[in-house]
């Protein structure tokens, strides 16, 4: 396309549109390679490379292609990497995709646009119907951003449901401000058309440090996940366990209703003589199988960590302090018949428990050091009355 004198500002401008969304697009792919697709990761570098690649095409062959068709590469392009762009934050926030709608309304308008353009070489209508089409798709990222945003909170998912917002009110007032173009009454002017880029280029930034908001929100997320984990076992740890203490209570003040909270503290006997006759690796060996063994026994509602050691603990939510004893007393059980799989061959071994209570009421619950020392001394009674066997301190 060759530009006019005063066209030449809009042309330097949509070429830093460009090279932004080239430059978004490859610090995106190091990402998406290192997070092996993780996140959406490449709906949102193909995304990025849409934008780039048809601006570029559209500069670089309409000498070749010609004008009208350097044009519609530019519209598809844009409509490209709208359907990619909405896809990758759906995808990044585990919705479910609409990939048949989305895949539809980009068709649609695709064949549509190369109609108009094709057939009636009308550019600005074009132009206007992909940007209003493209309002209309990122409504879809709009709407997962923000409920997850209510579910969620914090800060990269509200702004990323702004930046969203604002691209959906944004693309839709150039669709409107076009439309005086397509009459033929009167074109845009060019220092309009620089100001629209401009808009276009700042948007385009808030998409980039929006993604990058929520990929390090979400990488902070899993660290703090795996610290709330036990390296051996794969059962919460003691900061673990603590979270998901304070969320039970939590759940349980918030519903106005206490929740019988009960909660086990278990302990191999005679756990040492194993790490002296078989070595710390068969040791090693009955702690991970043990975890397993409480996972299995358990229900996926029940919470189940590791103290340390080979102390184990486990929270019943909605459980009375009977009902607690009469689970521990069957775990209690169900160990002193399993054998263990070892590199020492097949061992048995068996556990005493320490049963206590939630002490609570509307106004007032118990933290869960004062929930444990219970089960502790409840522990050390079953110990001293000659160990494989439940007792509770309520
Ligand atoms: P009881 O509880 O019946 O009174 O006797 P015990 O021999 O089990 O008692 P104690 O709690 O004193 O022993 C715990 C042992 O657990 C001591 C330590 O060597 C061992 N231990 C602690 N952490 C680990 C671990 O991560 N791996 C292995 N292999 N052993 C561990
Ligand atoms: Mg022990
Ligand atoms: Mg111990």
């Amino acid at each position: 396309m060759r530009y006019a004198p005063d066209e030449l500002h809009v042309y330097t401008l949509l070429n830093v549109y460009q090279y932004i969304a080239l430059l978004l697009a490859l610090v995106m792919l190091g990402g998406a390679w290192q997070a092996r697709g993780r996140y959406g990761l490449w709906y949102w570098v193909g995304s990025f490379f849409a934008i780039s690649f048809s601006q570029e095409a559209k500069v670089l062959l309409s000498s070749v292609i010609g004008d009208a068709n350097s044009v519609l590469i530019g519209h598809l392009g844009a409509l490209i990497a709208s359907s990619l762009f909405v896809l990758g934050t759906r995808s990044y926030l585990g919705a479910r995709l609409k990939l048949s709608i989305i895949t539809l309304i980009t068709l649609t308008a695709s064949i549509t646009s190369v109609c108009l353009i094709k057939f009636g070489t009308a550019l600005w209508p074009s132009l206007s119907f992909i940007l209003a089409i493209s309002a209309l798709l990122h409504c879809f990222a709009l709407s997962a951003l923000y409920l997850e945003y209510k579910r969620e909170g914090g800060f990269p998912l509200l702004f990323g449901s702004l930046v969203s917002l604002l691209t959906v009110i944004i693309s839709a007032s150039r669709a409107y401000a076009v439309i005086p173009s397509i009459a033929g009454s009167k074109s845009l002017a060019y220092q309009a058309n620089a100001a629209w880029i401009m808009i276009f280029i700042l948007l385009l930034v808030s998409h980039g440090l929006s993604i990058f908001l929520l990929i390090s929100d979400a990488l902070r997320r899993e660290i703090l996940a795996l610290a709330e984990y036990d390296a051996l076992t794969g059962l919460l740890n003691r900061r673990g366990l603590q979270t998901r203490f304070a969320r039970i209570a939590g759940r349980s003040k918030l519903d106005q209703r206490p929740h019988q909270i009960s909660l086990a503290m278990i302990d191999i006997d005679y756990f040492k003589n194993i790490n002296d006759q078989y070595g710390h690796a068969v040791g090693d060996e009955i702690l991970v199988q043990t975890g397993q063994k409480l996972m299995q026994e358990l229900r996926p509602s029940d919470i189940s960590a590791r103290l340390g050691g080979e102390e184990f603990i486990i929270i019943w939510d909605s459980e009375q302090a009977d009902q607690a004893v009469d689970l521990a007393e069957r775990l209690r059980a169900k160990f002193e018949q399993h054998e263990f799989n070892t590199r020492a061959g097949k061992l048995r071994l068996t556990i005493s428990i320490g049963v206590s209570k939630m002490q609570q009421n509307l106004e007032y619950l118990e933290d869960l050091d004062a929930v444990m020392n219970r089960a502790d001394s409840a522990l050390y009674q079953a110990k001293h009355k000659g160990r494989n066997q439940v007792i509770l301190q309520a």
